[in-house]
């Protein structure tokens, strides 16, 4: 069974909560819900570096 890689929790198939994560090997992962929120930063940047440009990852601007 799949389970979230960040927290462990088991992937019910068919829960289309969860977010498909393809890995550059063509390998493919599951992340609940929850920690999609947490980590959508970096799914974006993940997604990103497949690009030409990467850019620096996003950072709190200081107030
Ligand atoms: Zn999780």
């Amino acid at each position: 069974m799949d389970t979230c890689p960040l927290c462990a929790l088991p992937h019910t198939p068919g829960d289309l909560a969860w977010s498909s994560q393809h890995e550059p090997d063509g390998g493919v992962f599951w992340i609940c819900p929850t920690c999609t929120r947490a980590q959508l930063w970096l799914i974006e940047a993940g997604m990103t570096i497949a690009t030409r440009h990467a850019p620096a990852p996003p950072l709190p601007r200081a107030a």
